[in-house]
């Protein structure tokens, strides 16, 4: 098996919150694990809800995440859907080492990557770095032909505006790029996409 970013320890930062008094939550935040608690937690609670709560991150995540194989199959739709089925790419895969790309491919041997950054985003927006990647393996530029290619496909402009406000977003000191540095004018640093505060708050009276 390949390895998979969610078999990898994730840096966590806990958060203690005095206004937080009965709720434990999980977010993702410029690549770390967030879990906020309560401020009066033990270092033995926040050590076992640490551990609950990324677990039922990653649980969330691998729901929301298509595999390996998923990704496969998925290629192969998009590319009898909008490109024709002429494009078959050897391999399609999750990466967890693209810098700021959102994907990558090898033209020469037909490889196609995906930076697993994109977990947790809409599936309209897999599916763009998907086409835009397929469409790389027929016209490596980014000229008016590399962009007819992509014209059948709905949610174009709609996933490179979603994928900008990412980059933006995330921009910070560290970050250093202005996001359209790289060949693919996909943007800078990290997924950011949480879950979202109180909607996924478990409570943490009965363990606490
Ligand atoms: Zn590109």
């Amino acid at each position: 098996m390949e390895p998979d970013a969610a078999e990898i320890a994730p840096e966590v930062e806990v958060r203690r919150s005095r206004r937080r008094t009965r709720t434990v939550t999980a977010f993702r935040e410029r690549g770390r694990v967030v879990v906020a608690i309560p401020a009066r937690f033990s270092r033995a609670e926040e050590a076992a809800w640490v551990e609950r709560m990324v677990a039922r991150l990653e649980r969330t995540e691998r729901r929301r995440r298509p595999s390996d194989d998923e990704l496969v199959t998925r290629a192969a739709r998009l590319s009898s859907t909008y490109l024709g089925g002429a494009v078959r790419p050897t391999s399609v895969a999750w990466v967890g080492n693209q810098g700021r790309r959102w994907g990558s491919c090898s033209p020469s041997n037909g490889s196609i990557r995906i930076s697993d950054r994109l977990r947790g985003m809409p599936t309209w927006v897999l599916d763009y770095v998907l086409l835009h990647e397929l469409a790389h393996l027929v016209d490596a530029g980014h000229g008016p032909a590399f962009w007819a290619l992509l014209e059948g496909y709905p949610h174009t402009e709609r996933a490179r505006g979603f994928l900008s406000g990412v980059s933006f977003a995330q921009q910070d000191g560290s970050a250093g790029g202005d996001g359209f540095a790289d060949a693919d004018g996909f943007g800078d640093d990290d997924d950011g996409f949480g879950d979202d505060g109180d909607a996924d708050d478990v409570l943490a009276g009965p363990r606490a």
